[in-house]
């Protein structure tokens, strides 16, 4: 009797117990997923095209192979966001787009008008951190060119045209609104003797060659390498540098994309 009722007992206690876990899953597997719906629906959307994302990181972007960097806030496609893409087939949003400019306290081509040898305002430490550090590796850098209004993109692009005609002028410059330059964001560097300037060959040049390998660490990038030309729709351009922030610039680095490649990815937070 005594026996019977212990077992009675455990037999009690073993269905109790079924009963709570079975509720317990039940209620997890049915109710809670269902109280959720709209962020479910959400992640899903976001997982079914190309996912970027590293599990629980929804602020990081991830590049192949690159690691992750934290997202960017803010609009990624306005004009005055430091992520903007800007080529042929992105041009700026608004034609007359003018940052606040500063000229940075470094070498300039005085000959220039002061907007171009401005560049935005909140990347002149970036600019002057670049070039004292290449100043201390040896290498006396220069702005050739910074800001550039439509206008005055205008009256390149209207140059070139002019002289090269229209295929060749697409190859190697671009039309107003449709230039990085416009953005205060961009840089045309050569060094204060000017050797290579604009050339294919400043790239083989030392200065040339610390700025390939370091101007990433001070959040610039190569914009036009010469392995890309497919792809960034512009000729090789050792040249012309692009600030992005230090860890977009160090990721893209890392991956070796090009900013038109990394776009998809930047567009999804
Ligand atoms: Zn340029």
């Amino acid at each position: 009797m005594k026996i019977r009722s212990k077992r009675s007992l455990i037999v009690l206690i073993c269905i109790g117990s079924c009963l709570v876990i079975g509720a317990l899953i039940a209620w997890y597997t049915f109710w809670r997923p269902a109280k959720n719906t709209p962020d479910t629906q959400v992640q899903s959307a976001s997982e079914t095209s190309e996912s970027v994302e590293e599990p629980g990181t929804s602020n990081s972007i991830k590049l192949p192979g690159a690691e992750p960097i934290a997202a960017l806030e803010g609009d990624y496609t306005q004009d005055d966001s430091l992520w903007r893409l800007v080529n042929k087939s992105h041009p700026l949003s608004d034609i007359d787009y003018r940052p606040n400019l500063i000229k940075p306290n470094v070498a300039t081509r005085s000959d220039k008008s002061l907007d171009e040898q401005s560049v935005r305002e909140d990347i002149a430490p970036a600019v002057e951190e670049l070039f004292a550090d290449a100043k201390t590796a040896g290498h006396e850098l220069e702005i050739g060119s910074g800001f550039r209004s439509a206008e005055l993109q205008n009256t390149y692009y209207s140059n070139y045209v002019s002289v090269y005609g229209q295929e060749a002028a697409d190859a190697v410059s671009a039309k107003p609104g449709y230039s990085e330059h416009q953005t205060g964001l961009a840089i045309d560097i050569s060094t204060v003797d000017r050797n290579c300037y604009l050339e294919d060959c400043f790239g083989e040049t030392p200065a040339g060659i610390w700025l390939r390998d370091n101007a990433h660490q001070y959040g610039f990038i190569l914009r036009y390498p010469l392995e890309k030309e497919g792809i960034t729709d512009f000729r090789y351009e050792s040249w012309h540098f692009r600030y992005v922030g230090k860890d977009l610039a160090n990721a893209l680095y890392q991956s070796g994309l090009s900013l038109d490649e990394a776009a998809p990815y930047l567009e999804q937070r």
